[in-house]
């Protein structure tokens, strides 16, 4: 029985750039391990386990001895890939992928949190979310508070006690609310809270938490990072002490792990997203002007508006006013469904970040689960509607849009 390949041979590692290369070749180089093939795209590695070449080598492996790699639910090489590729984006010492977003989150609290711990949150926040600070952490003795995006003396407030974790969605989805970052992060760590951030409306190319001061990065990486509605994913980022002391330990024996196959599709799909993202928001700012000035829009939120009502402090943490769209329509719920099936390019989903343009009705989809009092906390009301925009020529889109108005 042979064990030969074809062609295999160690691949020797070339020399490396010795100054500190953009965000954008980065995301195009950082994390690959070429194997003994050589092959230029990232190697799919869809495998459960690993083998040893002999029992002492196991033995060692499991005693940390070496850095082979053991068992998928811990580590895969392709996930490997994908998790250093976006730490080096993100700026991040290390990173976590996870099966998605929402595996993400829950691990980020649940492997820091103990029963007495108390939780403050922003209060519009997407609403499974909601639903895991708000109904499962207080199964556990977990006490929370929500405070309002942009009130100040409400987060001066909330953080004057003793709190363990700070959960921030900025901007919120759907309705673009902004959190001051720093502020709150300043606040934070003065009684010893750890900041996290749901990143993903905003995505790694419009905005870096860590350098606003947070101490975790969180992601839908179904959204922006694969953009393009293939697969379901999700990611923690920070520092060596948070990933390794706490989540690692948590993560490992709970198993929300990534597919090594999602994994390979989103360490491609990171090559393409900031050009992807920074295309959708130039667009994004087009429609948000566009909508803004039509007669049969009540009002538009987008942080890139001036008339957003944080508009200053979104533009001072993000390089753009993201790819989504908050739209008050003028009219009834039946009239904001009527301007939704008149569209002919923009599809009708609750998908969001996604190469082809989206618009969906929140108070009946994606935040229907939340009572009508949350609901119009978060001003989320039956005309409220949330476009995403995608990758079609802009020209397109303001004319399905102005079409489906004028009807
Ligand atoms: C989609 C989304 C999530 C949840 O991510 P999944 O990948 O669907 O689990 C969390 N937060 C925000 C802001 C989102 O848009």
């Amino acid at each position: 029985m042979s064990k030969e390949v074809w062609g295999y041979h160690e691949h020797p590692k070339r020399r490396e750039p010795d100054w500190e290369v953009h965000s954008q070749t980065s995301a195009v180089r950082d994390g690959l391990a070429r194997s003994g093939f050589g092959e230029t795209s990232e190697a799919l590695y869809l495998n459960s386990g690993f083998t040893y070449t002999d029992a002492q080598e196991a033995a060692d492996a499991f005693t940390d001895q070496t850095d082979h790699f053991l068992y998928s639910r811990f580590h895969n090489p392709t996930v490997a890939m994908f998790e250093k590729r976006l730490a080096a984006i993100e700026g991040a010492e290390h990173c976590v992928a996870t099966a998605s977003g929402m595996a993400a989150m829950f691990a980020s609290l649940a492997c820091i949190l103990e029963t007495g711990d108390h939780v403050v949150a922003s209060a519009a926040m997407f609403s499974s979310c909601h639903v895991v600070i708000t109904e499962i952490l207080p199964k556990w003795g977990v006490t929370y508070e929500l405070v309002k995006a942009n009130d100040k003396a409400g987060w001066e407030k909330a953080l004057s006690k003793k709190v363990k974790a700070v959960f921030i969605e900025s901007p919120s989805n759907p309705l673009l609310e902004i959190v001051d970052i720093r502020f709150v992060s300043d606040l934070a760590h003065k009684v010893g809270a750890t900041v996290i951030v749901d990143n993903a409306m905003a995505s790694p190319v419009l905005q870096k938490p860590l350098a606003l001061g947070a101490d975790v990065v969180m992601y839908s990486a179904t959204k922006h990072i694969d953009g393009q509605g293939r697969v379901l994913a999700g990611a923690l980022l920070g520092s060596f002490s948070y990933i390794y002391e706490k989540l690692i330990p948590f993560v490992r024996h709970t198993g929300p792990t990534i597919s090594s196959f999602n994994a390979w599709v989103l360490v491609k799909s990171l090559e393409t997203m900031d050009l992807r993202v920074t295309r959708m928001t130039e667009s994004a700012q087009t429609i948000a002007e566009f909508l803004e000035g039509h007669a049969k829009i009540k009002s538009v939120r987008y942080p890139g508006l001036p008339s957003h009502p944080d508009h200053k402090i979104a533009m001072q943490q993000m390089s753009g006013g993201g790819t989504t769209i908050g739209i008050e329509f003028g009219g009834s719920q039946k009239d904001a469904f009527a301007f939704m099936d008149a569209l002919t390019i923009i599809d009708i989903s609750n998908n969001l970040g996604d190469s082809k343009s989206l618009i969906t009705h929140p108070a009946s989809t994606t935040h229907r689960r939340l009572s009508t009092d949350v609901q119009a906390e978060m001003g989320i009301s039956p005309s409220v509607l949330r476009l995403s925009v995608g990758l079609e020529h802009v020209d397109d889109l303001i004319k399905d849009l102005n079409q489906a108005l004028s009807n």
